[in-house]
């Protein structure tokens, strides 16, 4: 067991004015609310605290962290509470056990491969502060190293999860070693037949492997410096499970891998490159077939070196790669895939730009005179753009900062999107447009009639989103041409007094489908909703034009039936002063709707005819015969009113408009469509309405469409 002293002396070693009594306040603090705690070992807990903070210490980490290293467990498993460590210990310590506690308290389900990498970020976009992830590591290698004690079905889950997640962080985060050790121990308990396996046929213990890879380091550096060439040699042992994955990668028996010992070579210049391959090759004998050319035939992912094997200065196999210092950048930094090459420059993700610059961060740290400088950098969001939430099932999905409960139904299926009624985050209900947290547990809760609407565009982050919803709403605006073009021709046939449905099947029809180029009636009625061709333009293909103009237009409609019943009952809507219940008819010229100032004039043998105030029809009538009038307070009469819509000449533009009227529960009564010039249209629509305020609603909500440049009321009976 690590003493406190130990402790002391490593921080010293690199942090010789360390404030040490945070140390001690910490570990006194520690010892007191574990105490009576033991460990699965039957040892006290205390010690399992004490190792994290060691290793944090050799990490030379500031004391902060060691301070939050041996108080990480006290918040999770003892009466202690992090407004107690914010007291004694201060924000920066506390924050940075919370963050721990916080980590700790996901549980990660890692049998599907793909999902670690999400994993990997959401910890580190929920860390919040590089430490928490240092220490976060610090505490599972401890708890790795004293696996043997925990439970046997355990141990594997613990040790996939150490190997799926926590070595690739520390392996991004540049700290081999940990990444190394992770691994090993790691490989001891989910393979460990093999682990056995290669431990003893790697006879040479690590301390053995390292001081033979020092040596073999020496002597190519003082043979390359012998040919005048300054050469940068570094050697790494490999470790047990590294080996592990070379067999496996290349279906290599182990004693063809297990001697090899691989060694790095940096030089100046390309020409150098070749020269020290020179000099190796004749100092010592190349294996066959092993040497590669990756400078004159780079990788795909630009790594470039070369590569060759030898029979080492000890009789060992020896792998060795050779290249420049820029050579080296790309093969460290350069995640083999995310590397793309534009403008004659590398491009990197923003998240290979993050890891280096915690990686450099990490680097520059060690050699920092005062390590507490460290701390203004590592409190920085890592992910700022994205947010990474779990499913019901404990999946982590990644999202785009800002998004929604909507854009996660839409992550987990288009289907789950299109018919996403309400959801919960961590059990709560809330609304769909509520913003994700790192974390959250975001449920969905479907209904087959819910569907999207455009305020859905609105509340959602992703684009993918977006599209999605785009799409389906395409869909339906393609759905609802179809069934305003079948409604315009029909009525365009009702209004010659034709029979539709015995058109619908005829050859006629058929005929003129394979002319215009359509593929079935549907896409006649989709053309006709879509404003591309007029109900009379079809009508006028399918009947002789002198035929036509024997029928007589009749105004018995379903529409003309709408009119007339609106129509009926206006005689009670207005009230005329100093009269009940007389006759009034409503004028053609401005049509008023209820809402509107009205005045009426007196007609012979026609009652009283009603127009509005501002109705210039009214100053060419006879003053004499004016009467005032006003709207019954309870009047409910339909109006029919003409608008005018002009926009720019698209593909839906129509339905839309259609759709929009009817959303507000208004019925048209007559709609045309004029593309004209310049590829705008003009667009007539009657519609009924309640009063004014109801056709406000639809000016305004029709104003809103995209397309749409004017929308205005016509005063005047006769369209323009
Ligand atoms: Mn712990």
């Amino acid at each position: 067991m690590i003493r406190l002293n130990e402790i002391h002396e490593k921080i010293l070693s690199y942090n010789p004015d360390a404030d040490l009594d945070l140390i001690n306040k910490a570990y006194v603090f520690s010892a007191k609310v574990h105490n009576g705690q033991v460990r699965m070992s039957g040892e006290p807990y205390l010690i399992h605290p004490m190792e994290v903070a060691g290793i944090l210490a050799s990490l030379k980490m500031d004391v902060p962290t060691i301070a939050a290293g041996l108080l990480h467990d006290t918040v999770e498993d003892t009466w202690a509470t992090v407004e107690e460590i914010t007291d004694l210990f201060g924000k920066e310590v506390a924050d940075m056990v919370e963050g721990v506690t916080k980590i700790s308290n996901i549980t990660f389900n890692t049998e599907v491969a793909k999902q670690a990498e999400n994993f990997r970020k959401m910890l580190i976009a929920m860390a919040k502060d590089i430490r928490v992830i240092i220490i976060k590591l610090a505490d599972r290698l401890n708890n790795m190293r004293t696996l043997e004690h925990m439970p046997e079905e355990k141990r594997e889950s613990i040790a996939k999860e150490t190997l799926d997640i926590y070595a690739p962080i520390a392996h991004r985060l540049g700290i081999y070693w940990l990444k190394s050790e992770l691994e090993d121990l790691s490989f001891r308990f989910t393979k460990p037949e093999f682990y056995y396996r290669l431990s003893k046929l790697v006879a040479k213990s690590r301390k053995e492997r390292e001081r033979y890879v020092h040596e073999v380091e020496h002597i190519l550096t003082e043979t390359l410096a012998k040919e005048g060439l300054k050469a940068e040699v570094t050697g790494r042992p490999k470790h047990l499970y590294g080996i592990y994955q070379k067999m496996e990668k290349s279906n290599l028996d182990f004693e063809q891998v297990y001697d090899i010992t691989a060694f790095r070579i940096i030089v100046e210049a390309v020409k150098d490159c070749y020269q020290a391959l020179g000099i190796i090759h004749t100092t010592w004998r190349p294996v066959p077939d092993r040497f590669k050319d990756y400078i004159a035939m780079p990788k795909t992912n630009m790594y470039q070196s070369l590569h060759t094997t030898i029979i080492g200065p000890k009789g060992e196999r020896v792998e060795i790669q050779i290249r420049t210092r820029d050579m080296h950048t790309v093969a460290e930094e350069g995640i083999a895939a995310h590397w793309k090459y534009k403008e004659g420059k590398l491009l990197e993700t923003k998240e290979d730009i993050t890891f280096r610059w915690i990686r450099h961060l990490i680097e520059w740290q060690q050699d920092l005179k005062d390590p507490e400088s460290f701390m203004q950098f590592v409190k920085v969001d890592l992910f700022p753009d994205e947010v990474y939430v779990f499913t019901p099932k404990g999946d982590v999905i990644e999202l785009p900062v800002g998004a929604t409960p909507l854009d996660f139904a839409y992550a987990i299926h288009s289907d789950v999107g299109n018919h996403c009624a309400s959801s919960k985050i961590n059990g709560k209900i809330v609304p769909i447009k509520t913003q994700l947290r790192n974390g959250d547990t975001v449920e969905v809760i479907t209904s087959p009639t819910a569907h999207p609407t455009r305020d859905w565009l609105r509340i959602v982050a992703a684009s993918k989103t977006k599209a999605k919803i785009r799409q389906w709403l395409s869909k339906e605006e393609r759905e609802e041409s179809r069934k305003i073009g079948r409604e315009l021709l029909e009525s365009e046939f009702t209004k010659f007094n034709l029979d539709f449905s015995k058109f619908v099947n005829s050859s006629e029809i058929h005929k003129y489908l394979s002319d215009a180029n359509l593929k079935n009636i549907d896409s006649l009625y989709s053309q006709i909703g879509y404003g591309k061709l007029s109900p009379l333009q079809t009508i006028k293909h399918l009947i002789p034009i002198d035929k036509l103009k024997e029928q007589r237009p009749q105004t018995d409609s379903t529409i003309s039936k709408l009119f007339k019943l609106v129509a009926r009952k206006s005689s009670t809507a207005v009230k005329i002063k100093g009269m009940d219940d007389i006759l009034v008819r409503f004028a053609h010229c401005c049509n008023p709707i209820v809402g509107d100032s009205i005045v009426g004039f007196i007609t012979r043998g026609r009652g009283i005819t009603i127009h509005t105030a501002s109705c210039p029809k009214t100053i060419e009538l006879d003053p004499e015969r004016k009467i005032e009038a006003e709207w019954h307070a309870a009047s409910n009469i339909l109006r029919p009113v003409k608008i005018m819509v002009t926009g720019m000449d698209k593909p839906g533009l129509l339905a839309g408009i259609t759709n929009s009227i009817s959303t507000l529960g208004v019925n048209i009564i007559r709609a045309s469509v004029a593309p004209d010039r310049n590829q705008k249209s003009t667009l007539m629509f009657e519609i009924a309405v309640k009063d004014i305020h109801q056709l406000r609603e639809v000016v305004n909500s029709i104003s809103k469409i995209k397309d749409v440049t004017n929308v205005e009321r016509i005063l005047s009976g006769e369209a323009p």
